[in-house]
């Protein structure tokens, strides 16, 4: 009986870590084809996304932050 709880407290452990990997990915992953991306910005309409450059120019959106 010992052994299963701490095997399920491991186990949410576990998927806390993958939540959390999932949220920091998503601010690096593509939307659109799942490649290494950064947000990017379309027009002055505040529209955000998150883009690999082949992506970000398919779409005409410029990568934001790089200005300086
Ligand atoms: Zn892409």
């Amino acid at each position: 009986m010992d052994d299963r709880n701490k095997e399920s407290q491991e186990t949410s452990e576990r998927f806390y870590d993958l939540i959390r990997e999932a949220e920091a990915k998503s601010y690096e992953t593509c939307e659109c084809c799942g490649q290494p991306g950064r947000l990017a910005r379309r027009g002055g309409r505040g529209w955000y996304k998150t883009l690999c450059p082949a992506c970000s120019v398919k779409m005409n959106f410029e990568f934001v932050g790089s200005e300086e």
